[in-house]
């Protein structure tokens, strides 16, 4: 995919605050406690290098992603930490994560028998490093019972030869919400189904985002922190209050590329949807929805030079017209996520309008879009 370097749009990435997150989240843990950032679907949209390369200098010791290509491309660009695979990788792959160290997730025995088979087949010194998932109500992946446990650590067992017994995990389905029922519940189960292991792990993790910073229950030895990396409140704005500030990284600006008077009675945009009310000033921005601008943001204000300027017509593969308060220059900026003036335009605002969450809002900036590094 080509990336726009010569268009009037860009992601813009704090590093600082990435930087600042991360350290302030590490000054938080208790000793002993490893910081892993989750760098998945391009570190959120970040950049995944880019925010792997601060977390290093902000002191994380491990980075999880989603798929195990996402793993070889930090390896690629020559990280060395201990990265380990969120997701279910097909079996056949195996001897590509073991030969990269790279670790992986387990969810059943037959995956651990397959996978056994695989790097039999092809000799190594080195052992495929895998982490336990326990499903303890997240309902996605994992062992759900003591005696899937029971079994799955039985096969471990079996195949210490070429697989090591790197962790075992969890994940909250509800830790970012106000009612901890559900929390509790899940904890519960989590130590209940602990309870089967002789010897713990070398990791044991459970905490994402939102566990880290609203609970306090961990037994865990390590941290994947995921959204809080990038600066947003895990629970959107349900729950307002952080142990320490969170300094939200992205910023998402453009410029006037076009301007011109438009006079009363004429329309905007395909399907002709709005219609100009009086002579108005309309701006064309060079974004649309194959940049991760969705077409449902019509309606949406953005910000010029400190003044709300609402999306007229509907939102374009590659542009789309806001309504101006007075003529501004071509060139003039535009901001969609991020700060103009005395105002913001925060994630959580462009997730409420969307009916979502900051986390897809973030993710949903394509790669066409420019990635610049401040
Ligand atoms: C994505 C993910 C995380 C990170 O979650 P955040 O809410 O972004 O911190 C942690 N653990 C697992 C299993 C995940 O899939």
């Amino acid at each position: 995919m080509a990336v726009g370097k010569l268009r009037n749009a860009k992601v813009i990435i704090n590093q600082r605050a990435i930087y600042d997150n991360l350290a302030n989240t590490k000054s938080h843990l208790e000793a002993g406690t490893d910081l892993f950032v989750v760098v998945k679907a391009d570190g959120y949209g970040h950049g995944a290098i880019q925010v792997a390369r601060i977390a290093e200098k902000a002191g994380a010791s491990g980075f999880c992603v989603a798929l195990l290509d996402e793993a070889l491309d930090l390896r690629q660009a020559g990280f060395n930490e201990p990265i380990l695979v969120l997701g279910i990788t097909d079996p056949q792959f195996v001897t590509i994560a073991r030969d990269n160290q790279i670790s992986l997730t387990v969810s059943s025995t037959e995956w651990l028998k397959t996978a056994a088979d695989f790097l039999t087949q092809v000799p190594s010194s080195a052992k495929l490093n895998v982490h336990l998932a326990l499903d303890t109500g997240m309902g996605r992946i994992g062992f759900q019972t003591a005696e899937e446990l029971k079994a799955a650590v039985q096969v471990l067992n079996d195949f210490t030869a070429v697989i090591n017994f790197e962790g075992i995990f969890t994940h909250f389905a509800t830790a970012d919400s106000k009612n901890s029922d559900y929390f509790n519940y899940q904890y519960d189960n989590f130590n209940k189904l602990m309870a089967v292991l002789d010897k713990r792990p070398r990791y044991v993790h459970v905490a994402n985002s939102a566990t880290s910073l609203w609970h306090k229950v961990c037994g865990g030895n390590m941290i994947r922190f995921g959204i809080g990396t990038y600066g947003l409140n895990p629970s959107g704005t349900e729950i307002p209050d952080l142990p320490y500030e969170l300094h939200p990284a992205m910023s998402v600006v453009a410029s006037l590329i076009y301007v011109k008077l438009v006079k009363k009675g004429k329309s905007i945009s395909y399907g002709a949807t709005y219609t100009t009310s009086a002579d108005e000033w309309i701006g064309t921005i060079p974004l649309g929805y194959a940049d991760g601008i969705p077409r449902k943001l019509q309606g949406f204000s953005v910000l010029v030079d400190g003044n709300w300027c609402p999306i007229v017509g509907r939102v374009c593969m590659d542009q789309f017209m806001i309504k101006l308060p007075k003529r501004y220059a071509y060139g003039t900026p535009v901001t969609i996520l991020g700060k103009s003036k005395d105002k913001t335009i925060t994630a959580d605002d462009l997730a409420q309008y969307l009916g979502t969450i900051n986390y897809e809002v973030i993710c949903g900036f394509s790669p066409r879009l420019r990635r610049k590094y401040e």
